[in-house]
């Protein structure tokens, strides 16, 4: 009752730097959570040298091998080839000239010289021979891919039984990340839910006094980081039914305490809204007008009030025991310690400060 509320700029930091003391907890929870979160956990390397048999890898690697130099090879044909053909198109260009040559001769009836004879016969030869090694070549390159295509073939085959262990392996990799999941998850409420039962214990017991802001707002971080660990931990299929069951719990919680306070108000709300009904001279109970002492003949409201102007009467027997005469509650009454009159309905007397119980009057 006599609580010390303070200005209220100092209410709002009040508020402000409980919620920034929050939030810093909730950060240094999060790095701490952060921190076992980044413990490693199974490698895709070691589950799969665990399944894949080595033999199998090693004979990938081998035609891998064997691929790449049977490309090599086939490449290096090829240019051979090409080169080849350059010059056997050179060649054939010569030939037809000579043969050009030979006609356009025969035609105006020369003979054609011994020179050019030998020249023409040279060019058929060398013709014919890179004709030959083209052949030559285009055999060895059928031959290279035949090879190549073999290799690919076994390649694949040993791919395919590759990929079914690699099948078992990704499977014990879930599994082992699984029950990592679930070992980080153990260890991160291992950290908090302690946390979290200090502050509740504290919270319960009031033993943080005038201090629960620190404790409410350590505790609302608390309870916040534990919610997203385990909603990171279970299944969104588990973690629905625990936040709707707190949510229900919050919630009627909640509705308890609302009705707990219309039934029976808490002292400080009860004080207000009789303090309230005094000022405007009205029932605090049923909000009939206190129509005593100069008010006796007047008729006003909340909203005048304030602007009545009273009729010039001698201060008259005003202080007198009254009751309500609407709902018989007693308003005024005669002071248990000194005697005078006092309202009823507030704590203290007016004329000598002594203290009494406040009681709700059923309305
Ligand atoms: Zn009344
Ligand atoms: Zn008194």
């Amino acid at each position: 009752m006599k609580k010390n509320k303070g200005p209220w700029s100092h209410r709002v930091l009040v508020v402000i730097f409980t919620i920034l003391f929050s939030l810093l907890i909730f950060w240094l929870l999060d790095f701490a959570v952060d921190d076992i979160g980044s413990i490693p956990g199974p490698k895709q390397e070691d589950v799969e040298k665990k399944f894949l048999s080595p033999e199998l890898i090693n004979q990938r690697d081998s035609i891998d091998r064997q691929i790449e130099e049977l490309n090599r090879d086939i490449s290096a044909q090829r240019e051979r080839q090409s080169l080849l053909r350059d010059s056997t198109s050179r060649y054939e260009t010569t030939l037809t000239q000579l043969l050009e040559l030979q006609k356009s001769n025969s035609q105006k009836g020369m003979s054609t010289g011994q020179a050019q004879q030998q020249a023409l016969a040279q060019s058929v030869s060398l013709f014919l021979s890179n004709q030959q090694k083209d052949q030559t070549l285009s055999d060895d390159i059928l031959r290279l891919t035949e090879q190549e295509r073999h290799l690919t073939d076994d390649k694949r085959a040993i791919d395919g039984k590759l990929e079914t262990q690699r099948k078992d392996a990704n499977e014990e990799l879930e599994r082992l990340l699984r029950s990592h999941n679930r070992r980080l998850a153990a260890l991160k409420l291992l950290l908090l839910i302690p946390l979290l039962a200090v502050a509740l214990f504290i919270l319960s017991k009031k033993r943080a006094g005038i201090y629960s802001p620190l404790a409410y707002g350590a505790g609302i971080a608390i309870l916040v980081r534990t919610s997203l660990v385990i909603h990171e931990c279970f299944p969104t299929r588990y973690f629905k039914y625990i936040l709707l069951s707190a949510a229900i719990l919050a919630v009627g919680y909640t509705l308890v305490w609302l009705i707990r306070m219309i039934r029976s108000p808490k002292p400080s709300l009860l004080l207000k809204q009789y303090r309230d009904a005094y000022e405007a001279f009205f029932c605090p109970v049923c909000d009939y007008p206190i129509r005593r002492g100069p008010r006796r003949f007047l008729f006003w409201t909340r909203r005048t009030v304030g602007k009545i102007v009273f009729p010039a009467e001698p201060q008259q027997a005003g202080e007198q025991i009254y009751s309500c005469p609407a709902c018989g509650s007693r308003l005024f009454e005669q002071c248990a310690k000194c005697g005078g009159i006092r309202h009823s309905l507030l704590p203290f007397c007016e004329n000598c400060g002594s203290e009494k119980a406040l009681v709700a009057q059923a309305s």
